[in-house]
């Protein structure tokens, strides 16, 4: 039983069998009837791409790349992790061997939408069209158009806002994993429903929902709004199980009857969690409700 580690391990010691933990952890996995999953890092693979590049403004897009990437550079956020890799592969594109990128001035995170910070004289904003209209960044229909066209694609799209305009944007593509469809049909085929809740916008959600087979979507939720989801859940007396991997996830998971983190997800995830699946691999969801049941027929 390698695949699972507790969270809690209560006073039960670390002699005690695993499959025992699992099941008297919170005791409530044996009744789930529904698993709420996570979207980046959960359903997906969590290592997005910058696949498409769209330039609103008279800046070279070499220069306008290097303007994200500055404004992300110090963001631990997946997406500002692939803006980076992004402008440092076109430099090598353009024949320039610096990795270097600059560090924006005054940088802030704006957590669920973005980061701003100053790149030079320039006030730069990297995000999606939440951030842009908590700024003032008004996003025209030109704008809008490469947004649902990216969406459509289950792509997300992040925008950059230079001095109050939106000089461009970026497509970032996340993969789902591999395993994910089955795992969500196998539930199925076991009377446990699956949802998605997730900060990312309406239309890439709904688009990921679809290639893995999840049907209820709750799309641009923030930490407590995804735990919310679960309470409303839980107060139609079903049993929930949240599966988790990041900082935003913490709240439902501690909200949920069993909180499940991916191994690979973030120590506060990692600490709001009842289970821990090690090998960051979603079939392990099976098998931890599987053994409950299997443990709890054999406790009585
Ligand atoms: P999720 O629930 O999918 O893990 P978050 O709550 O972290 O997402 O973020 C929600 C959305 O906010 C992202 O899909 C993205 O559009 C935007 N966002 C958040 N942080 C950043 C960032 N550093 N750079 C660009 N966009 C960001
Ligand atoms: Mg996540």
């Amino acid at each position: 039983i390698s695949v699972l580690v507790v969270a809690c391990p209560c006073a039960l010691g670390l002699a005690t069998p695993t499959a025992v933990m699992v099941a008297t952890g919170k005791g409530a996995s044996q009744g789930v009837k529904t698993v709420v999953f996570d979207k980046t890092g959960t359903l997906t693979v969590g290592k997005p791409v910058v696949v498409s590049t769209m330039i609103f403004s008279h800046i070279p897009i070499q220069e306008f790349c290097d303007m994200a990437a500055a404004a992300e550079v110090n963001s631990e956020h997946p997406i500002a992790k692939a803006v980076v890799q992004h402008a440092k592969k076109l430099r090598q594109q353009y024949g320039s061997n610096s990795e270097y990128i600059a560090e924006a001035q005054d940088f802030e995170v704006h957590p669920g939408s973005g980061v701003s910070g100053k790149v030079g004289d320039k006030v730069v904003l990297v995000g999606n069209k939440r951030l842009m209209q908590a700024c003032n960044v008004s996003v025209g229909p030109e704008v809008e158009d490469y947004m649902s066209e990216s969406e459509q694609l289950a792509r997300t799209c992040v925008l950059v806002a230079v001095d109050g305009m939106v000089a461009g944007a970026l497509a970032v593509t996340d993969p789902v994993k591999p395993e994910a469809e089955q795992v969500i049909s196998f539930l199925r085929s076991m009377n446990i429903s699956s949802i998605m809740v997730t900060g990312d916008n309406w239309a890439t959600a709904t688009a990921i929902a679809k290639e893995v087979g999840i049907g209820k979507v709750f799309a641009e939720t923030d930490p407590l709004g995804k735990a919310d989801k679960i309470k409303e859940l839980q107060l139609k007396g079903v049993a929930v199980a949240m599966v988790g991997d990041g900082i935003n996830d913490s709240p439902a998971l501690v909200a949920a009857d069993v909180g499940m983190a991916i191994g690979a997800g973030t120590d506060v995830a990692i600490e709001a969690a009842d289970i821990v699946l090690i090998k960051s691999n979603l079939e392990d969801v099976i098998t931890a409700i599987d053994l409950s049941r299997k443990t709890l027929s054999r406790i009585r």
